[in-house]
């Protein structure tokens, strides 16, 4: 075996092995997965599909002829355990080698664990994959107390799919309000009335100290400020861990994510980087971190950095400068996100209601736009990001204002 090895089977190194055939790339391409399944979308997981809205079918992200049609072979179910730069091999579980010319870490990341005692306990569950989800649906059939642990856009979605069903959900958030790191107050505000209309309790500025149990399963939950939350059903969503250890391990820099260039090579111009578990300089993330660097867990991110890849290794080399973008439907609302924005970006409103965008400024400079039944405003905002067209705040407030015009 040579050609590309790709060491993770999901959205991004799917992305990257579908691209390189599209850009006629004749070597040998494998991707190694360690889940038993061909690459599936992970957002219909707190979704459709745990509202059973959709199946297992529905979640495949190629159709089965494509793998054989298109010469990827498939190792699934098959971890990668170190890579041996010297010998340019990737070790699998069992001690076989893989070859590679190129090597591609798209390993994804992992749920964080919740460090209190009862973590162990049955019924205390998390939800990256299509496992964890196939064992929680089967769980809410047969709870009628839910505890969710952390009120950002994987606890949200998976709180508005439990309430839908009638069941009592309550909701704990160490800060003051959701997804805090990554919408703006007012986004936020809206979200918890939302949900509260919905039947869903929040626990804000709320910490838990253990998960208590009987006879082995959770029964509730012990806050650090004290008092109890009967709950049969513990989901914790409390954000993710790259999987960066095999990348550390053979010595390429890793920290919150392995670290990538312009162009998404590691230190070694052999091991590229891609998706969640990536690390890379970003031109939206200016003021975001102390670096510039950020780890983005999103669809577009693992897509695009797929396609950049891809363009590189079969000649057209770019470095990666796509728009961040994301979505997340809670209950009947679709939030939309373009940019990259700091808890501490100004706001600025447009539209009302049920219907309105957040433009965010850093510095005076649009940082992002959050949207929630303004579809056209998240388009124009992506464009309008892309170009980085000057934006004032005044003219963002300014509802006479036609944005469209100004990406014409
Ligand atoms: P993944 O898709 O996670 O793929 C990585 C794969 O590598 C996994 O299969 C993993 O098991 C495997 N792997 C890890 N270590 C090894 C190893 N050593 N050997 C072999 N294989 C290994 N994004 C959005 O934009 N919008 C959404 O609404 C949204 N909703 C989401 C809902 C859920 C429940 C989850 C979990 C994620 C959601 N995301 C959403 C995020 C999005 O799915 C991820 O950003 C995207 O899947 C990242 O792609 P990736 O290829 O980097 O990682």
């Amino acid at each position: 075996m040579s050609g590309v090895v790709v060491a993770g089977a999901g959205q991004a190194g799917l992305q990257l092995a579908a691209s390189l055939r599209e850009a006629g790339y004749d070597g040998d391409v494998t991707l190694v997965g360690d889940e038993p399944f061909a690459p599936y979308q992970r957002p219909p997981l707190s979704k459709a599909y745990l509202a059973g809205k959709t199946d297992a079918a529905g979640l495949g992200l190629r159709a089965e002829g494509f793998y054989a049609d298109n010469r990827v072979g498939l190792r699934l179910g098959t971890r990668a355990t170190a890579i041996d730069r010297t010998g340019r091999r990737l070790i699998l579980e069992g001690g076989e080698a893989l070859s590679y010319e190129h090597l591609v870490l798209a390993l994804g990341a992992r749920n964080r664990p919740l460090p209190v005692p009862g973590f162990d306990l049955a019924g205390v569950r998390q939800l990256r994959g299509l496992a964890d989800a196939d064992a929680l649906k089967g769980a809410l059939a047969d709870v009628a107390a839910v505890a969710v642990v952390g009120a950002g856009f994987i606890g949200l979605e998976f709180a508005a799919v439990a309430a839908a069903r009638g069941l009592s959900v309550t909701v704990i958030e160490a800060a003051d309000r959701p997804m805090a790191r990554a919408v703006s107050a007012e986004m936020g505000a809206f979200f918890r009335a939302a949900h509260e209309a919905a039947g869903i309790r929040f626990r804000f500025g709320s910490g838990v100290a253990a998960l208590e149990g009987e006879g082995g399963r959770v029964a509730g939950l012990r806050l650090s400020e004290g008092g109890t939350v009967p709950a049969d059903l513990v989901v914790v969503g409390i954000g993710v861990l790259p999987n960066q250890e095999i990348a550390r391990e053979a010595g390429l820099a890793a920290e919150d994510g392995i670290r990538v260039d312009a162009m998404l090579a590691t230190d070694d111009p052999a091991i590229s980087a891609i998706g969640d578990c990536a690390r890379f300089h970003s031109p939206y993330a200016a003021g975001l971190t102390a670096d510039g660097t950020v780890r983005i867990e999103s669809v577009q991110n693992a897509i695009d950095q797929g396609r950049c890849l891809a363009a590189r290794l079969t000649g057209r080399p770019a470095s990666y400068e796509a728009v961040p973008w994301f979505w997340s439907d809670q209950g009947p609302y679709k939030l939309q996100m373009a940019g990259l924005a700091a808890p501490g970006d100004a706001s600025v409103i447009r539209g009302r209601g049920e219907a309105f965008s957040v433009f965010r400024f850093r510095h005076d400079r649009l940082s992002a736009v959050e949207s929630v039944n303004r579809p056209a405003d998240h388009m124009i905002a992506r464009r309008l990001l892309a170009a980085r067209t000057p934006l004032t705040p005044e003219q963002a407030a300014d509802p006479g204002l036609d944005l469209k015009a100004l990406v014409a």
